[in-house]
């Protein structure tokens, strides 16, 4: 079946907002369901994004969602640079893209770097594909040349806001003849390609996410979809594309769906079946304003700097917006790909935006740390990361540097066992610098005689902190020991500081290996 344009009569508007979203209330059998369309094509979605910044949350959960849709389908998940806005074109943006779905385990099927046979993936490279395709609307008359120039736009800007009128081009060029607009272009007047936007109509369809729709496009004036320096505008490169990429899903932010009713009349007007359409509502900073690609703590970039895992924040941002089956009251746990491409269900997206639950973001990184550090060879990897760790936060102390694998290791268990962790990060702030720095060896007279019997006493039993402080205690009634004294002995050789966490604490996280090696270091040790 082809996409029919419903004929529903617009209420037309006075100067009210230029867009109008209505929720189909009843069932209509005109209403557009493109599930037809692609029934029985294997599935294939994209995920678009325009290189004007790096990736942000937004994008990676929509390509998260695009990604997840194609897997359960066993589909194919393609990633197309939307680059026709050049002047806003960040050069480094695609690197970044790229860059940051491989590290979060969303790997594209079909892209500019991992090839295809819909390509070029890139709209900057396909100039001439819109050129040969905008050539069948000039010719059905659905597009037109606009030769109106910058300053007749102007004052039609300009007369529409005196008038308290929503600005919009009048369709002039519509209404050229033949003979003017050959004229023109033999002339080279500069010009536009416009399309019609035929404001009779209101494209009806079925979102996968919000249900039956119909925006109303009336207000706004033929849009241009071929520039006057040859490119093409987002709605025109986006459809075309999406046709002979032969998507059959398009899986976006909501912001878009303004869009889709002039999407659908282009599929209209060329004749072509349009994909389905799922619109995702917005995710929100968790005090409701907007994620922007300008807020450091937006980008993907500020979670991998900050060693945050990726299948953690992966998690996190499923965490909120919905689509995804989670057992109700059961502990929060994260989720590995193959799970998420099973528990998702696009039908249980909210509708509404939501916002992020920042505190769960620790909470899913907690989890993956301690995945990793239970998991023996991914323990390796996480060893080598806390001694880069380590080194770039200390360069100073680089030639102390205890980066012995089984201290890390045991630093890392028992910061499993105590729950506090949250990231990596935390290994190497705050008071915890002793871990890692190795203090001055202490001149052979602190050494003492006790040295040899604290450590036999420290050999056997629990090194829990709560034992350790009552050892210490012990020990230095049964040896006659001023106890400030010996606990300030004890904390220059474990530490070399004054002041900071107790002894006990101190030997506890240390571990007993760490801690019996530094009060027994001597000049002549390593
Ligand atoms: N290029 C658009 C963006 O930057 C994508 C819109 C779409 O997916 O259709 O988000």
């Amino acid at each position: 079946m082809l996409f029919r344009i419903n004929p529903i009569k617009l209420l037309l508007r006075q100067n009210t907002k230029s867009v109008y979203i209505r929720y189909c209330s009843t069932q209509q059998s005109d209403v557009h369901d493109c599930s037809q369309n692609v029934a029985n094509k294997s599935v294939r979605v994209r995920f678009a994004p325009s290189p004007t910044g790096y990736l942000h949350l937004g994008g990676l959960r929509t390509a998260l969602i695009n990604f997840l849709y194609a897997k359960a389908h066993n589909g194919t998940f393609i990633v197309r640079i939307e680059d026709t806005d050049q002047s806003r074109t960040v050069p480094d943006a695609q690197q970044n893209f790229f860059r940051n779905l491989e590290w979060a385990g969303i790997v594209p099927d079909e892209s500019v770097i991992h090839g295809g046979n819909y390509g070029p993936y890139v709209q900057s490279q396909r100039l001439k594909i819109y050129r040969q395709e905008v050539r069948k609307l000039l010719e059905n008359g659905s597009a037109y040349y606009c030769f109106c120039t910058e300053k007749r736009l102007e004052t039609l800007r300009k007369e529409a806001i005196e008038a308290n009128e929503i600005p919009k081009y009048d369709n002039r060029c519509r209404h050229l003849t033949p003979v003017q607009v050959a004229e023109k272009l033999a002339n080279n007047d500069p010009m536009c390609i416009r399309f019609k936007l035929e404001s009779e109509t209101v494209p009806e369809f079925n979102d996968l996410v919000f249900g039956e729709m119909s925006i109303d496009v009336s207000d706004e004036g033929d849009p241009i979809i071929i520039k006057s320096d040859g490119f093409p505008t987002y709605h025109f490169a986006n459809v075309v594309d999406d046709h002979l990429m032969e998507v059959t899903h398009v899986l976006r932010g909501a912001e878009w769906r303004i869009s889709t009713p002039k999407h659908l009349l282009l599929y209209d007007a060329f004749g072509w079946k349009p994909p389905q359409f799922g619109h995702l509502p917005l995710i929100l900073n968790p005090d409701g304003t907007k994620l922007s690609k300008r807020h450091d703590h937006a980008n993907v970039d500020y979670y991998r700097d900050r060693k945050i895992f990726p299948l953690a924040l992966v998690n996190y941002i499923t965490l909120s917006g919905g689509g995804f089956v989670r057992e109700p009251g059961a502990k929060l746990r994260n989720f590995t790909m193959d799970e998420l491409i099973k528990a998702f269900d696009i039908e249980r997206i909210n509708k509404n935006s939501s916002r992020l639950k920042t505190e769960l973001l620790d909470d899913c990184n907690r989890l993956e740390l301690i995945r990793h550090i239970k998991d023996p060879a991914l323990c390796d990897e996480i060893v080598k990361q806390v001694q880069e760790l380590i080194k770039r936060t200390y360069p100073k102390h680089i030639d102390s540097l205890d980066l012995d694998d089984q201290h890390i290791r045991n630093v890392l268990n028992w910061s499993v066992g105590t729950e506090r962790l949250q990231s990596l990060q935390q290994l190497v702030e705050g008071e915890l610098s002793f871990l890692w720095i190795l203090p001055k060896i202490q001149p052979d007279n602190i050494q003492s005689e006790w040295v040899g019997k604290l450590v036999a006493a420290l050999e056997s039993g629990d090194f829990d902190k709560t034992r350790l402080s009552e050892l210490l205690r012990e020990f230095s009634k049964e040896n006659n020991l001023k106890f400030p004294k010996f606990m300030a002995s004890l904390r220059t050789m474990l530490a070399g500081i004054k002041e900071g966490p107790g002894v006990a604490d101190m030997m506890e996280i240390l571990g007993k290996t760490a801690t019996i090696k530094r009060i027994t270091r001597k000049k002549s040790d390593k």
